[in-house]
């Protein structure tokens, strides 16, 4: 393998009629335009296919007659001056989602999205899975909304492996490389057109890194890349290499990249950020970078700075798995940040202890338990997440009940028109309000689906299904002359699938805790189904598996095994390569997407999301976001969102797997099959059309942004405004306080509670007053609340309620009285108690300084 030390980028010839193609194919907005598209694959559509429908290449590799010939084609030029006209109209569209809601802002601010992996389309390798996606369709959403944002990640010399299986059914790993020339990235150079460079501290030397810019739509991603002569290592050219590769040590270098390189490039670029979000912790190193150059710019301690980085800080936590949680061992956080930890004043237990987990026997340096205490705001991916988040992280807060824990969630969404088949769209824009396209969250918008024709609405749907079975065979027969199969042996792959059987699809990571296989228990019953010549089934899988995962290739082998089979040959099929065309292809044809993780391992999920804007059916296992999409008009639910032991995760498979065969026996499959006179079925179009009225509004990243935008930048950025402008006074004020809060707080308690009643009618009131000693502390730099709530058997409060107190006398010495009058709503026993907590208006929460005192 040979490693480029250098790209040249070649540019097209373009006649002048064609020149503005090239600025089309440098912004990924063509990922989510079909007419972009359009022009592209029109110009070669073999080409297009080649390349894996990447429009840089296409100009790159395209004759030059063949653009000659498409200058005078008068439907082309027609077709690209529309496009253009288009592309001009959203770049500069004044009248945005942020414009309208915060234009009013003195200043915007620069709002920064850190991200290990972005995948935005399937050309540019630069993600694994979910997360990229998400973090993806979060930037084409920005966009679209435009927010002042711009995302910061790593450019991968040769991405996330390629799969491929062996003659055994056996993943095989391919990393080719990235040809960076043939991309739409761009390095960034300074006036005089010299890349612009920063450097990250490793161990002895510095690291270089060179700067990328990705333009999606009108929002920048900055990526860095240290395979530059300025290197003379290879260990540190090849760092960037590989997402998800090397050990852990190549990790935490990655890490240092993307958090501090991230905070550096984006200064080299006049672009210091406001608000940053880490999107999980990989990035959370970023915090103590920008720590460092306010210490050194204002001349204060590690713990001012740190309040104010927190402050503007948000934290997205996605794994609901401890085991998947990133950590790093003592010794390489003592490799990496001696120094670094010299420069901010702090010894090693201090800097530790910012990241420091119990593990047992021993303990960790958790970058979760650093972005936590790196962020003013943290949240799951989807509401059972957050509950699932809540409980898992509970040990950093004690003493918070674990409702009040405070991590909240914001349920994921996908990018809609990424992710809508072009036949979908077009007929949508026939009966929906044009909208649909710009106004994604607006309910009213999406019950235009009530005036599709049932007719017109599943004859697109059956076209897609057909060009998915095409899709298939074809990417079949390929595998299949890779492989070195016999000419009768490909010619096969055309008798395999059927267009017009119930087509089930089930794609994603193959994690074990994801059963993939979960359908194949009971292979007796599946073979009755697969071979019913009335009402016949089909599946269609596709996944990865992470390299070091023997258990998730033992999956797909079994698949494979199974798809080999006489029986099942017909009906079962595994994809090859799962990335974002084959996704695409999937959420848009299958009938029916299948999901059975073992509850609540999936954090969200998203490719069932997908599947709502096609018209495809979701039927899985309560978990992640199908916990609050499911509802019986729109789909199947696997159970009732049951959670067993490990220790019964044998029967849990059992009862699981025979409750999907049952649903589908006695419920998906009839109801599929049930034809009108006029071969439709009825009740099975009016679950799609429910599942878009009642899902479409919801489950898209245009909702998901603007809930960041609202709950966390916008919110961020005016408590950071009002702590640190005209000067930093107010924060230093607050960070010194919050600093000494911990010895003071020791005074607090509460002495004595009085109710004056004991037994009272359901709506009755009692007035409650609390004796509370505050030490030093002013009244108003507390929190003295009643807590309340039903008892549960061993007689605690369970999801209590709160009420804050107001203060109603003193008592001299620090003593106040505090008093509510309560109102009881509910019958039976109901515990009472009162607590004390931190208050000042810049706190995001009163949990967060671990400081609670209970009566
Ligand atoms: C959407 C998508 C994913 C994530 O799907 P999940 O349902 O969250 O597992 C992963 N990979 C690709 C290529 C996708 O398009």
């Amino acid at each position: 393998m040979v490693k480029p030390v250098a790209t040249v980028h070649v540019v097209p010839k373009l006649p002048k009629a064609l020149a503005r193609l090239e600025e089309l194919a440098y912004n990924m907005r063509f990922a989510w335009d079909h007419e972009t598209i359009s022009l592209f694959r029109r110009l070669d559509p073999d080409l297009w296919e080649e390349t894996n429908h990447n429009p840089v290449s296409v100009l790159g590799n395209i004759s030059q007659d063949r653009l000659n010939e498409v200058k005078n084609d008068q439907a082309y030029m027609a077709s690209l001056e529309r496009t253009l006209a288009e592309y001009d109209a959203y770049m500069n569209d004044k009248n945005t989602w942020y414009r309208a809601k915060y234009g009013n802002l003195k200043k915007d601010p620069i709002i920064a999205y850190f991200s290990m992996e972005f995948g935005i389309t399937e050309s540019f390798q630069n993600y694994s899975g979910g997360l990229g996606i998400l973090s993806g369709d979060h930037l084409k959403s920005a966009s679209d909304l435009g927010l002042p944002l711009v995302g910061v990640g790593i450019l991968y010399q040769e991405g996330y492996f390629q799969q491929y299986l062996n003659a055994d059914g056996w993943q095989q790993e391919m990393y080719p490389i990235n040809d960076f020339s043939h991309l739409p990235l761009k390095v960034v150079t300074n006036d005089k057109g010299e890349p612009i460079k920063i450097d990250v501290p490793l161990p002895g030397r510095k690291l270089y890194c060179q700067i990328w810019e990705v333009k999606v739509g009108r929002v920048s991603l900055y990526l860095l890349d240290t395979n530059i002569p300025d290197n003379p290592r290879d260990e540190d050219r090849s760092l960037t290499d590989r997402l998800y590769g090397g050990d852990r040590r190549t990790r935490i270098r990655q890490e240092v990249v993307l958090g501090i390189g991230g905070i550096r490039a984006l200064e080299a670029l006049g672009l210091r950020p406001d608000v940053c979000h880490m999107n999980e912790g990989h990035s959370a190193f970023l915090s103590l970078e920008r720590i460092r150059m306010m210490m050194q710019e204002k001349q204060i301690t590690f713990y001012q700075a740190q309040e104010i980085i927190a402050a503007s800080t948000c934290f997205t936590v996605h794994t609901p798995v401890p085991a998947g949680l990133e950590r790093f061992g003592f010794d390489l956080i003592d490799e990496h940040f001696t120094d670094y930890m010299r420069d901010l004043g702090l010894t090693r237990e201090q800097f530790i202890d910012l990241g420091r987990e119990n593990m047992g026997d021993y303990e960790l340096f958790s970058m979760s338990v650093f972005a936590l205490h790196m962020s003013y705001g943290a949240n799951g991916v989807a509401q059972l997440h957050g509950v699932v988040s809540r409980d898992m992280w509970q040990w950093m807060y004690p003493g918070v009940p674990v409702h009040e824990v405070p991590i909240g969630a914001i349920t994921n969404g996908i990018h809609v028109q990424t992710w809508v088949s072009r036949e979908m769209a077009t007929l949508l824009d026939r009966y929906l309000d044009p909208s649909w396209r710009t106004d994604e969250s607006n309910p009213e918008v999406w019950s235009g689906i009530d005036r599709v024709p049932d007719a017109e609405l599943w004859r697109t749907h059956e076209r897609r299904r057909e060009r998915l079975v095409a899709f298939a065979r074809r990417r079949l027969a390929e595998q299949l002359a890779s492989r070195g199969a016999s000419p009768s042996e490909i010619a096969r792959a055309d008798e395999v699938l059927n267009p017009d059987a119930l087509t089930i699809g089930f794609a994603r990571r193959f994690a074990t805790y994801k059963r993939a296989t979960l359908l194949f228990r009971d292979l007796d019953r599946l073979r009755e189904l697969v071979n019913d010549p009335d009402r016949p089934v089909q599946f269609i899988f596709a996944g990865k598996a992470h390299p070091h995962d023997k258990g998730g290739k033992e999956l797909i082998r079994e698949i494979i095994n199974v798809s080999r089979m006489p029986e099942f040959r017909h009906a079962v099929l595994f994809i090859q390569n799962y990335d974002m065309s084959v996704a695409r292809y999937m959420v848009q044809g299958c009938d029916v997407w299948l999901n059975n993780p073992r509850r609540p391992k999936e954090a969200s999920g998203t490719s069932g999301m997908k599947g709502i804007y096609n018209g495809c059916l979701n039927f899985s296992i309560l978990d992640g976001w199908w916990a609050e999409g499911y509802s019986r008009e729109v789909g199947w639910a696997i159970g009732n969102g049951e959670e067993y032991p490990e220790d019964e995760w044998e029967s849990q498979d059992r009862i699981e797997s025979e409750t999907l065969y049952r649903v589908l026996e006695n419920d998906i499959l009839p109801k599929f099959y049930n034809r009108g006179r006029d071969g439709l079925p009825r009740e099975w179009i009016e679950m799609m059309k429910s599942g878009i009225r009642n899902m479409a509004p919801f489950f898209t990243t245009y909702r998901m942004v603007q809930e960041y935008t609202d709950q966390f930048y916008i919110p961020n950025y005016d408590r950071i405004t009002k702590m640190t402008a005209p000067g930093i006074e107010n924060a230093l004020n607050y960070a010194n306080w919050r600093h000494q809060l911990g010895s003071t707080w020791g005074n607090v308690a509460v002495t004595d509670v009085n109710i004056d009643v004991r037994e009272v009618e359901v709506g009755g009131k009692g007035d409650v007053t609390a004796t509370v000693q505050l030490g030093s502390l002013a009244p108003e730099n507390v929190r003295v609340q009643l807590y309340y709530g039903k008892l549960d058997t061993r007689g605690n409060i369970v999801e209590g309620e709160c009420i804050d107190m107001a203060l109603a006398g003193e008592e001299g010495n620090g003593t106040y009285l505090f008093k509510t009058d309560h109102k009881f709503d509910a019958t039976g026993q109901q515990g009472l108690s009162v607590r004390v907590l931190p208050y000042h208006e810049y706190m995001h929460t009163s949990f967060q300084p671990n400081l609670i005192t209970w009566a």
